[in-house]
């Protein structure tokens, strides 16, 4: 028989990482498929954990069913696209237009046609690390390269702006916030934020401010969001429905385009360009966000004290914080624990390998810190979702195997 030559991936896939959905997911579905129950502390997907969505929104879904069987307009349908306008508006956007919105498919979806659409080969994006992986493996598909600056754990987790500035040079095109932060748990001050802005607009760099976790803070922490410090400079924001309105499986998500538009243009024009070559966002689920961003916010009732997400922080961050060897900020936002390990304590060589073998003996999923671009192994990150009783499960199974890592 002819030998044919094998099927291959293209290169511009190398490089290309999305290890939180990797190797550790797979050994996780090969010791269910086995028949182990396994506790998943890994992705922020909130609904299985009991947090559903507000009714409205499944109902407004529903009713605009049978109308939403076509394509819509490529950036999404007006009465949508108008909803996130005048929600910028009420944050202090008096200009925002409805022509500033483009909807997508999830966050995701407009994060890689964002980046598609500014870098060409060698274009440096500056990213934070730890980052939310995907704005690193997008980067990297579309040829630029992810240039990480780095978050100071020893204040807050914060980036330091100077740090950032050393970074750049002639090919840097963008700078990407995540604020609140995936995995940190991190809420910037305004001031914090202001240098970071400052920065972008003393070199002409594009900012891409991804505040998909902006509703959910805690006790006093606020979202202050970019675009309400950056009027003149160019700005996409990107948020969406999957955690605040936890419909993560409606793909719902929108960008908010502000700042010096006259100096995009072109970049805008292919913008909309790559909205068309998708065809349209799922038409349903835009429909969701009209409803999901008008009247009360049911999320206010879990952040806050007594409620399930504020007491589950508050639980997962005591019990970590007891285990020897274990630092642990706590999250003023967002759905996320990152604690360290002290490599003194924790001498560990692969922190996947780590993560692994906990996920063996005691049938518990985290993260490694790796996943997320961070630059030791001496990390981990787990979501702060499951209720109380199965926190202190699986926290107490992580605190055993340490002890195990410790004595050997
Ligand atoms: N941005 C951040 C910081 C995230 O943590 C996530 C998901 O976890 C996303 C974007 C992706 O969101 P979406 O479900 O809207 O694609």
């Amino acid at each position: 028989m002819e030998e044919f030559e094998e099927f291959t991936q293209a290169d511009k896939l190398r490089g290309v990482r999305y290890d939180v959905r990797g190797p550790i997911a797979t050994e996780a579905a090969r010791l269910e498929a086995a028949g182990h129950r396994i506790t998943k502390l890994n992705i922020g997907n909130l609904a299985p954990f009991g947090f559903e969505a507000p009714d409205s929104i499944l109902v407004d879904m529903i009713k605009n069913l049978p109308t939403a069987q076509g394509y819509s307009d490529s950036q999404g349908i007006y009465s949508a696209r108008t909803a996130v306008a005048q929600y910028y508006q009420t944050r202090g956007m008096k200009e925002a237009d409805v022509d500033d919105v483009i909807l997508g498919n999830g966050v995701s979806e407009l994060i890689t046609m964002v980046l598609q659409t500014m870098l060409n080969p060698g274009d440096e994006v500056l990213i934070p690390a730890p980052d939310y992986p995907l704005w690193t493996a997008v980067t990297t598909l579309c040829g630029g390269r992810p240039v990480h600056y780095i978050c100071d754990e020893q204040n807050k987790w914060y980036p330091d702006a100077e740090e950032i500035e050393s970074k750049i040079t002639d090919r840097t095109k963008a700078l990407v916030i995540i604020n609140p932060n995936n995995p940190t748990g991190a809420v910037y001050p305004q001031e914090v934020l202001e240098d970071l802005v400052d920065v972008a607009r003393r070199h002409n760099l594009m900012l891409l401010s991804d505040e998909i976790y902006e509703k959910i803070t805690y006790d006093d922490a606020e979202t202050v969001n970019v675009c309400t410090l950056a009027e003149d400079v160019f700005t996409i924001t990107f948020s969406g429905l999957s955690k605040t309105w936890r419909v993560a499986g409606f793909r719902s998500g929108w960008i908010y385009i502000s700042g010096a538009k006259h100096l995009a243009k072109n970049y805008l024009e292919g913008l909309n360009l790559m909205s068309n070559l998708r065809m349209c966002p799922n038409v349903p689920a835009q429909h969701a966000i009209q409803t999901a961003l008008g009247g009360y916010q049911s999320i206010d009732e879990f952040i806050q004290p007594g409620g399930r997400l504020y007491e589950q922080r508050n639980v997962a961050h005591q019990l970590l914080s007891e285990i020897e060897g274990v630092d642990v900020h706590q999250a003023d936002g967002a759905l996320y624990l990152f604690p360290r390990l002290d490599p003194e304590i924790y001498p560990i060589e692969s922190d996947e390998a780590f993560v692994i073998e906990l996920l063996r003996q005691q049938k518990i999923l985290v993260s490694h810190g790796r996943a997320f671009n961070w630059i030791d192994d001496n990390h981990f990150r787990l979501v702060t979702l499951p209720a109380v009783e199965e926190l202190e499960e699986a926290i107490a199974g992580i605190a055993d195997f340490l002890a195990g890592y410790r004595d050997a």
